[in-house]
């Protein structure tokens, strides 16, 4: 695709809200790039219930940053965030820790690196103050980063600007299993009714006794004992399944294991109780398990999922989970380049957008920073493609159902296949090479771009959005 020239160069000024993985990342690209950053950050003199320290991207709970294998898709992002000189992977590189596989670092010289990087590069101004509005005059843009647990006023004025509709408090996710794992033999396509298509839904029915036998295993599996900040109680439309099954034998049958309409379509019989598995939006290779949002431990859910006729040796493409999380609803809120579709000047970066870790977060300041500095270039922002890790995290936040739409690490689900059915070895092979070859490319394009230097301050455009 020919990218126009750039015409005009402006020097932008950005005010980024939070000082975590993503806000560090999104100033630290800006100042490379010779715009100007404001970062403000609330600690220490307001904190959150997770953060310690008065540290900048301080790491909250493990000190992992996930696997390194390239063919992991975590792997993936952070190859391609290293060839875009990512401050998060450079200061993790030098603090990593031996881990095997795992990229782990230790936290304190981690965050210590970041802080003093932040710190003592001229075009960052960091300031210690909590932000309870998203006034940003005098500014050109505005990056929201303030991370799953956003302060409460913040939070509410968010809310306002996104006029109430789609900003959460809490996410509830249900594991996902890859299609290839699944028997087929005992299992049904059919969506409640006949209504929608009939390959929406694939249903594993129970006789009563495998529906006790399953119930009973719920009841015993062990679960992650909540956080005290996150002691509260939960939405009763999104309760985790295990909670479902406390409350009396019955309810899960009247509830996400409801048979009613999801008669055998062969017999017409009807089961004792069904578990419906719903394709995953960005792919047919994918399916997610209806209502069973879950606190279970992981191999908890290994053990309780694997009972469910036709899922005995299914492959967990993700585990579910539900904690305390701040996010909006990106499919309605957001495009691909992090920008709000209300205001293209206010962007949303980090895990309040949906994405969930901390190399997805910070992946996301790196992207916004790079379609900033593309907007202060007066060239329309390209989204990474999204058969790239990268990529796929725009494509997740900009094109997941809004109705069903829940915070995701990155995972081979969310990354487009451009590669097609071949032995699974081999494909990731290719999509690997694929996606490195794209960021390379981009980022020797972006080189280039930078050499031309960023000169006259203050942007031309006037943004079509609404007035603050
Ligand atoms: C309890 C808990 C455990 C977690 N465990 C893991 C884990 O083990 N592994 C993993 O990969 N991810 C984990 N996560 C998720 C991880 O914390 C995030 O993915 C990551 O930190 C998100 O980066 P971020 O930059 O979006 O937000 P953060 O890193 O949280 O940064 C946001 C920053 O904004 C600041 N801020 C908030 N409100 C305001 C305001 N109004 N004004 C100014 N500043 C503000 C905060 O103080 C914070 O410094 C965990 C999250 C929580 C809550």
């Amino acid at each position: 695709m020919g990218r126009r020239e750039p015409e005009t160069i402006h020097v932008a000024r950005v005010k980024i809200i939070g000082a975590g993985l993503a806000g560090c990342e999104c100033a630290f690209g800006l100042a490379q790039r010779g715009h100007k950053a404001d970062l403000v950050e609330m600690r220490p003199s307001t904190t959150t219930a997770a953060h310690q320290t008065s540290n900048l991207a301080e790491l909250v709970c493990s000190n992992s940053f996930r696997s390194s294998a390239i063919t992991n898709a975590v792997g993936l992002l952070k190859a391609e965030m290293a060839l875009l000189d990512s401050l998060v992977i450079r200061c993790g590189t030098d603090a990593r820790v031996p881990a095997g596989d795992a990229f782990a670092v230790d936290r304190e010289r981690f965050a210590a690196a970041v802080t003093s990087t932040i710190s003592s590069e001229p075009n960052i101004t960091l300031r210690r103050e909590e932000v309870t509005s998203l006034d940003h005059d005098g500014y050109d843009f505005l990056v929201v980063a303030t991370g799953p647990l956003t302060s409460q006023p913040l939070f509410e004025a968010i809310n306002n600007f996104l006029g109430r509709d789609g900003l959460y408090f809490y996410d509830a996710i249900a594991p996902i299993l890859a299609a290839d794992s699944l028997d087929l033999t005992k299992l049904y396509w059919k969506s409640r009714y006949g209504k929608g298509s009939a390959t929406d839904y694939l249903n594993a029915p129970m006789t009563q006794t495998e529906y006790e036998t399953f119930v009973a295993a719920l009841l015993s599996a062990e679960i992650f004992a909540p956080h005290d900040f996150e002691k509260a109680a939960h939405f009763e439309g999104c309760l985790p399944v295990e909670e479902i099954a406390s409350r009396g034998i019955e309810t899960l049958r009247f509830g996400p294991m409801k048979p009613v309409g999801l008669e055998h379509p062969v017999t017409g019989e009807r089961p004792h109780a069904v578990v419906q598995l719903r394709k995953e939006d960005l792919s047919d290779d994918y399916f997610n398990i209806v209502g069973f949002q879950t606190k279970m431990k992981v191999p908890e859910q290994k053990r309780v999922i694997q009972m469910i006729p036709g899922l005995e040796n299914a492959v967990f493409a993700r585990f579910g989970s539900m904690h305390r999380n701040t996010f909006i609803n990106g499919p309605k809120h957001l495009r691909p380049t992090f920008q709000t579709k209300l205001d293209d000047r206010v962007f949303f970066a980090g895990q309040i957008t949906g994405v969930e870790g901390y190399v997805e977060s910070s992946a996301v300041g790196l992207l916004v920073a790079r379609y900033i500095d593309e907007l202060s270039r007066d060239l329309a922002p390209t989204p990474l493609p999204y058969f790239t890790a990268l990529g796929a995290l725009g494509r997740h936040v900009a094109e997941s159902s809004p109705d069903r739409y829940q915070p995701s690490n990155v995972t081979w689900a969310m990354i487009e296949d451009v590669i097609g059915r071949c032995r699974k070895i081999e494909k990731r092979g290719r999509q690997v090479e694929k996606a490195m070859t794209a960021i390379r490319a981009a980022a020797v394009a972006h080189t280039a771009m930078a050499a031309v230097q960023v000169t006259s301050p203050g942007l031309r455009r006037e943004s079509p959005g609404r007035a603050w």
